[in-house]
């Protein structure tokens, strides 16, 4: 039976990718669904067959290129609220009149999505693009430790009556910020990445859908070809938040002119390909690149450890190695060192001679290559798009049948 699913997401890539195939095949499936993007992403979920809400955002998907600081860290939680707080009013008016069956929320929104969901008493349905969380694990609280964010920050108390406060303007006077965040216990929630590459993935219970990555043709990306030489291609990319690193693509440059070896970067569109200087015949520099086709060909991936990158990375079981840009992405990075699929340059150590000897390192690895094999056919195993329909299809019609 035909469904309305409604998602809402904020607009960052990371976040928004991971839900594309997934939204696809529900629109495959005969359902309908509504998403709640900005105008940027806008395109790319009307190619999914949505039906796109177009909202503000008070966030912006790229970040300066400086280092991010504990206060950032502290504040994130409290920035996210306000997002929720932007957006509870369009959404409430849209969906008043036109409620859907289930709502499917980025776990940044969890307090506008649940408050939303007690309102309709209609099911909700938690996504994670990254680490998901529970009481023996959690990643912001990780990312928090590697910042250095001390225990009494201010931010958690302005985090606690702001949200007080929205939940109070949206009807909810006696409900506590504890009471949202605590959610409802038969609450499923699907997460883009294998358990056995989630920390403490075996202390997650059958709530928790490890799904690994829901990929699909983007044919909004364009296409890319591999070079004529011939050569082994490394890929380059920081991904799509913190990527404001000139210096760092210029060290890629310098690290590869004249090996054999292709290179592709993905810059971004704030770096001008200009300041790399002139460019070697071996690198190619693009503000973005259809990615799912550069890794299918691609031998290493020199990556910030995005989690959307390195799962895709895995499913291809392409070597990595990590340069990570901030604290959650330092998190994901020492996940694929723990695990031995690939090698991590901590942000002090990038220089054009560890990169070359990082990438040199895993194209000769041939232990690193069995494993990532293996890991290959997990990631492959999880379920992805499929799965995860499936998933929120028995939402719906378990919300049915109570
Ligand atoms: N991406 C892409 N082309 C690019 C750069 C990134 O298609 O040139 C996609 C990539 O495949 C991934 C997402 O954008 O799905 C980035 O998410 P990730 O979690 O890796 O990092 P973030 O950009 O959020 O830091």
């Amino acid at each position: 039976m035909s469904r309305h699913f409604a998602f809402v997401n904020i607009p960052a890539h990371g976040h928004v990718t991971p839900t594309l195939a997934v939204v696809a095949e529900l629109v495959r499936r005969g359902h309908r669904v509504t998403y709640a993007t900005t105008a940027e992403f806008a395109p790319a979920v009307e190619a999914t067959g949505a039906e796109v809400l177009t909202v503000g955002s008070t966030l912006t998907s790229t970040h300066p290129g400086k280092e991010v600081t504990a206060d950032d860290v502290a504040w994130l939680p409290l920035i996210l609220l306000r997002e929720s707080a932007l957006l509870a009013p369009a959404l409430l008016e849209r969906f008043e009149t036109d409620r859907p069956d289930v709502l499917a929320y980025d776990v940044t929104l969890y307090p506008l999505a649940r408050m939303m969901g007690r309102r309709w008493d209609r099911p909700t349905l938690e996504l994670f693009p990254t680490f998901a969380a529970n009481q023996e694990y959690s990643v912001a609280k990780e990312a928090e430790r590697i910042a250095g964010v001390a225990e009494e920050h201010p931010a958690t108390a302005a985090f606690h009556a702001e949200f007080t406060e929205f939940l109070a303007r949206n009807g909810f006077d006696g409900v506590t910020p504890e009471d949202i965040t605590r959610g409802d216990t038969d609450e499923p929630r699907l997460v883009f990445l294998t358990r056995e590459f989630q920390y403490a993935g075996e202390t997650f219970d059958e709530r928790f859908a490890f799904v690994g990555p829901c990929l699909a043709e983007r044919g909004f990306q364009g296409g890319w070809t591999p070079p004529a030489t011939g050569l082994p291609v490394v890929y380059v990319s920081l991904g799509t938040a913190h990527n404001l690193r000139p210096e760092f693509f210029r060290a890629c440059v310098a690290a590869f002119a004249g090996r054999p070896v292709h290179v592709v970067m993905s810059i971004g569109d704030r770096v001008p390909a200009e300041a790399l200087g002139e460019l070697p015949p071996n690198v190619e520099v693009h503000a973005r690149v259809p990615q799912l086709t550069v890794l299918r060909h691609a031998s290493a991936f020199v990556c910030h450890a995005g989690m959307g990158s390195t799962m895709e990375s895995l499913y291809f079981g392409t070597p990595l190695v990590a340069v990570p840009q901030m604290p959650e992405q330092d998190v994901v990075a020492g996940r694929i060192a723990e695990l031995g699929l690939g090698r991590v340059l901590g942000r002090g150590e990038v220089t054009p001679e560890s990169l070359r000897d990082a990438v040199e390192g895993v194209l000769a690895d041939d232990a690193l290559h069995a494993r990532l094999r293996d890991e290959s056919r997990r990631v492959r195993e999880a379920g992805g798009t499929r799965a995860a329909a499936d998933r929120l299809e028995a939402r719906a019609e378990a919300a049915v049948r109570v």
